[in-house]
């Protein structure tokens, strides 16, 4: 009999390794790898999500009938060894996992492996339309997508009349105190508990709360929520932040789709049926579905593509260690204590919080982008390897030097001002670049832009923001004040 090998991100019926199987041809094995566990100071919620998700998944299929070898090894090599000790079987089958290093230990350890089938284009097919282009421009990969998939076409053109209504999707927060969904909770059980109280001492943040559905039933019942009341609201307000609003309209579905709770097929056909009947508009829904068959592929094809030489890339040379405030959570920056609060709280930040701000202060302060990848895959329930590595590196850090984005995502205080509520309470000023009440985005950011000159000369997106530093008449107290804030962030005093 074969042995079918359930990884911990492939929590699905519908994984290419064990669709067409049943109980009486295949064996199911699952390990959870104490190295795996112990590789990195996780947060909490996101060990108790992936570990109580596999129990639940391995318990349900053996309520389907399969004899489930479920395994807690020392690692994946040793749970494997043991099993193949304990019950010889004739082969050992994984559908292709989500990251590339993962893959090589498949093929050391003799595993063979399936397709996957967890994105709606798969890496190959990815490589094939990347193939000859000097760009990999998302729009142009997004479109190709929405042609092939169908989503929002009405016939051959966009439904709406527009392939992207991002222009609709960038409104400063709301000043009207409107309230936002709150996001469905599950009771914990007992198998909860006892994950939770195994979890290792050096995981951080706070003890899980039910937020995040732990087993596909209760994450296809966060979908219908998303669906129903998320959804029709989620558009225009997507770039925005508000003190004390972690969630914010939000559909934190990425954890379940990155565990394969959830398929990107079912999540998005959910979304265009409620947009057919009306009951969502086409900005939110197509900002939506951008988000799945556009970016999260994109972002998947690319990892693919560029690996392994992706992971080391730092084309601006940074090499500030992490400032501790990041795992500390404790600044005066209200925007950064704000962002830094919902990943403590919730291993969560949405996606303007981590580029804008925890993202925007590590590309300023030039932080080693390696460091910020590894504390922002054990910091949130949605982390991956190929899921930081093109977001940090490329997107967030412009590590690979535009491979990925056209120009650096930096952003002074006042653009953070603009797209939040954060600055009113804050202890700094956004619009002041030198002097103690200087913001310290503002003043890091023409600060970088001088620093990083000679890598950034040339490109033409950043022509005027260059050419407005040059014209700055108090860039030398500028460059004072930044190597003040640079310093007290090394310091843990900012
Ligand atoms: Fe953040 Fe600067 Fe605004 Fe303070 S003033 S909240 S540090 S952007």
């Amino acid at each position: 009999m074969d042995t079918v090998w359930v990884l911990g991100d492939q929590l699905n019926r519908r994984i290419s390794s064990l669709e067409d199987r049943t109980p009486d041809d295949a064996r199911i094995l699952m390990i959870e790898s104490a190295a795996k566990i112990g590789s990195k100071r996780y947060h909490r919620q996101r060990l108790h999500l992936v570990i109580t998700a596999m129990r639940r998944f391995a318990a349900e299929l053996e309520d389907a009938g399969f004899e489930v070898d479920y395994r807690e090894a020392p690692s994946f090599a040793a749970g494997l060894d043991a099993h193949r000790a304990d019950h010889n079987p004739d082969d050992v089958i994984a559908m292709e996992p989500m990251s590339y290093s993962m893959l090589e230990r498949l093929g050391d350890l003799g595993v063979t492996t399936t397709r996957s089938n967890q994105f709606l284009c798969h890496y190959e097919e990815f490589a094939g339309w990347a193939d000859g282009r000097n760009r990999l421009v998302m729009e142009d990969f997004y479109r190709r997508q929405r042609e092939k998939l169908g989503y929002l076409m009405d016939g051959d053109e966009p439904a709406g009349g527009a392939w992207n209504f991002d222009k609709d999707n960038r409104e400063p927060p709301p000043k009207d105190g409107r309230s936002w969904p709150e996001p469905v909770t599950s009771r914990l059980d007992e198998l909860d508990a006892e994950v939770i109280e195994a979890l290792p001492d050096s995981a951080f943040g706070w003890e899980p709360d039910g937020v995040w559905a732990t087993s596909r039933r209760a994450a296809l019942a966060r979908l219908r929520h998303v669906v129903d009341e998320v959804l029709p609201i989620f558009g225009p307000h997507e770039d925005a932040m508000l003190s004390g609003e972690w969630s914010m309209g939000h559909t934190l579905l990425s954890p379940y789709l990155n565990l394969g709770l959830l398929y990107p097929d079912e999540v998005c056909d959910a979304a265009e049926e409620a947009y057919r009947a009306g009951r969502v508009p086409i900005a939110s829904a197509e900002g939506f579905i951008r988000q799945i068959i556009g970016w999260r592929e994109y972002v998947w094809g690319t990892y693919w593509l560029w690996m392994p030489e992706y992971r080391t890339v730092n084309q601006l040379g940074a090499d500030r260690p992490l400032p501790p405030l990041y795992t500390s959570g404790s600044t005066d920056m209200r925007c950064v204590s704000e962002a830094l609060r919902a990943v403590h709280e919730h291993g969560y930040a949405h996606h303007i919080q981590r580029l804008m701000v925890l993202g925007n202060l590590a590309l300023l302060t030039g932080v080693v982008p390696q460091q910020m990848v590894e504390w922002m895959w054990a910091s949130f329930v949605d982390g991956a390897e190929w899921v930081m590595l093109p977001n940090v590196l490329g997107m967030g850090l412009y590590a690979d030097g535009g491979q990925m984005a056209t120009k650096p995502y930096a952003a002074g205080g006042n653009y953070i001002n603009k797209m939040s509520d954060y600055c009113g309470d804050c202890a700094f000023h956004p619009k002041k670049r030198v002097g103690s009440e200087a913001c310290p985005f503002t003043t890091l950011y023409w600060d970088f832009l001088e620093r990083n000159r000679s890598t950034l000369d040339g490109n033409h997106r950043l022509a005027r923001q260059l050419s407005a530093a040059d014209r700055l008449q108090d860039m030398g107290d500028v460059r004072d004040r930044a190597a003040e804030v640079l310093e007290r962030l090394d310091g843990g005093e900012l």
